[in-house]
């Protein structure tokens, strides 16, 4: 049978743009489909306008340091709406790239939601299209808990189109977003409340690094308030927000800002039309080629719910169009070792395993920590510290995993990551010369593990 297209993707963020591209490049037939906007969540309402504010807001501090530099400045002064509205215009711009990306390597662009209506046909404004295979590369969507005044809350999704600068924010979660987001928020000048239903925020990170930033933070002056959790939300008369606590407690705040996980987005998306099957937490389910259990069904990104970073998402869209169109090419994306950064004021970047997860898997770690006060830091009046850390495998010398919180934690981790993949050891490191004077040589010159 002769279908309209070879391959139809639904969804134009991270890991359907990518997809499309490559398979276009590779001589097939490429539509994709796009409700909301070009580029995805990444692009929209993700890692690039977030990154931006996080630049925003790293400003409140460079000012204050600039002193100790000899520097005098006038009281500095922010404006929200401003940052806002330049976010805006970059997101616009970013929009008109990829919307060239695709067209230019060939590709139909649908704009319209897109639902599948058999195996092989997708319905768009009212239009139907026929594809050999078609790709579910649709995302996720912020998940708040319902508990009574959930309507009061924001995600994500709204916080970056907020009129205003709240004066009172109330982040809950302890995951990625709820520390960006905090750290965002504080910088800015809104008082800061992170509210986090276990022990101690970012379960699954070195605990060295959970404790780190939660003293950086603390220092800062940022409210954090751990095994705590909401139950319910009033608005009040003056409009600002009466949050009850399951312990009784009540706050008072003028924003609640839910960042508690993602859910797979495949509202409306037809899949009852098909033999796709999704998994225990409600993704979809695909084996290692990404296929789902319906043959011409394809999926990747944060639908799938493995790791929900936007470099994976790529990965993965290169992963499938290569399969599909060009498998001499072919290699499986490989889940190990990715490198990932929490863009907290101070950053964390980590790559491998934690020393959990290390000594969970067995081997005779060796921990290697430095934690020093940054050189930029001397002349000032601040008293952050950095931590660096890594975790070695005594008996193979192989570098499990480095971990850091302190400036520019991300773009250190990006190199290491690199050194860690190719298999490198301790005694690699101790053997790199270090760039001098900068925080990443600290890398090269730990020597001595940390007894225990
Ligand atoms: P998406 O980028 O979400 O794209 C899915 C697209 O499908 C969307 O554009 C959507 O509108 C469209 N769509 C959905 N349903 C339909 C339909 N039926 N028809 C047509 N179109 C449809 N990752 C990082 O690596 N680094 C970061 O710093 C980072 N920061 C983040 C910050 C925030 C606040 C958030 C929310 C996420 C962040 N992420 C970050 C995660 C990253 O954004 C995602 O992992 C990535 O965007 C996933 O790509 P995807 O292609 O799977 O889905
Ligand atoms: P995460 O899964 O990272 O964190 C969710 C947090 O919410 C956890 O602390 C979790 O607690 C808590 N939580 C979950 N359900 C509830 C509930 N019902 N009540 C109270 N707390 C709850 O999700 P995020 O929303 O922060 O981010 C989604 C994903 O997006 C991330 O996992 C990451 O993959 C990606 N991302 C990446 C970024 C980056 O690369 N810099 C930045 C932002 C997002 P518990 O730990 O107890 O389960």
């Amino acid at each position: 049978m002769a279908y309209d297209f070879d391959l139809y993707v639904i969804g134009a963020g991270s890991g359907g743009v990518r997809a499309a591209r490559f398979a276009a490049g590779f001589g097939a037939k490429v539509a994709v489909a796009e409700s909301r906007y070009l580029g995805g969540t990444c692009v929209n309402v993700g890692c690039v306008p977030k990154k931006l504010l996080v630049y925003g807001a790293h400003f409140a501090e460079d000012f204050e340091q600039a002193s100790g530099f000899g520097w005098s400045l006038d009281e500095a002064q922010f404006d929200w709406a401003t940052l806002i509205a330049n976010k805006d215009r970059e997101i616009n711009r970013l929009n008109g790239i990829y919307r060239n990306l695709l067209v230019n390597s060939g590709v139909t662009l649908h704009e319209g939601h897109a639902k599948i209506v058999d195996p092989h046909q997708v319905e768009i404004n009212g239009d139907r299209f026929t594809a050999r295979n078609i790709l579910i590369a649709t995302g996720g969507w912020p998940q708040i808990p319902e508990i009574p005044g959930h309507e009061h809350a924001i995600s994500s999704n709204q916080a970056f189109f907020l009129k205003e600068l709240p004066k009172r924010v109330l982040v809950v979660g302890g995951g990625y977003i709820a520390v960006e987001f905090a750290g965002i928020f504080h910088g800015l000048g809104a008082q800061t409340t992170l509210l986090y239903r276990g022990e101690l925020f970012l379960r699954g990170f070195d605990g060295s690094v959970r404790k780190h930033l939660q003293e950086e933070l603390t220092k800062r002056g940022m409210d954090l308030q751990f095994n705590a959790d909401i139950e319910r939300i009033d608005k009040q008369a003056d409009g600002s927000l009466k949050v009850t606590l399951k312990d009784g407690r009540q706050l008072e705040t003028d924003c609640v800002f839910y960042a508690t996980g993602r859910r797979p987005m495949l509202d409306n998306l037809g899949l009852e039309n098909t033999g796709v099957k999704l998994d225990k937490k409600g993704f979809v389910e695909v084996d290692e080629l990404y296929q789902t259990a319906e043959p011409s069904i394809l999926a990747l990104g944060d639908v799938i719910g493995r790791v929900q970073l936007t470099p994976v998402a790529l990965a993965e869209g290169m992963a499938v169009a290569r399969r599909l169109f060009k498998p001499e090419q072919y290699r499986a994306v490989d889940y190990k070792m990715i490198p990932t950064a929490v863009f907290s004021l101070p950053n964390i970047g980590t790559v491998g395993l934690t020393e959990e997860e290390a000594r969970e898997a067995g081997h005779d770690v060796q921990i290697f920590e430095s934690r020093f006060r940054p050189m930029k830091l001397t002349l000032t009046e601040c008293q952050e510290r950095t931590l660096m850390k890594l975790v070695v495998d005594a008996r193979t010398d192989k570098v499990l995993g480095c971990h850091m919180v302190g400036p520019e934690a991300g773009e250190i981790v990006q190199g290491l990551a690199i050194a860690l993949k190719a298999g490198a050891t301790k005694r690699d490191f101790d053997e790199t010369i270090g760039v001098h004077p900068t925080a990443a040589e600290e890398f090269v010159t730990m020597r001595t593990p940390v007894a225990g």
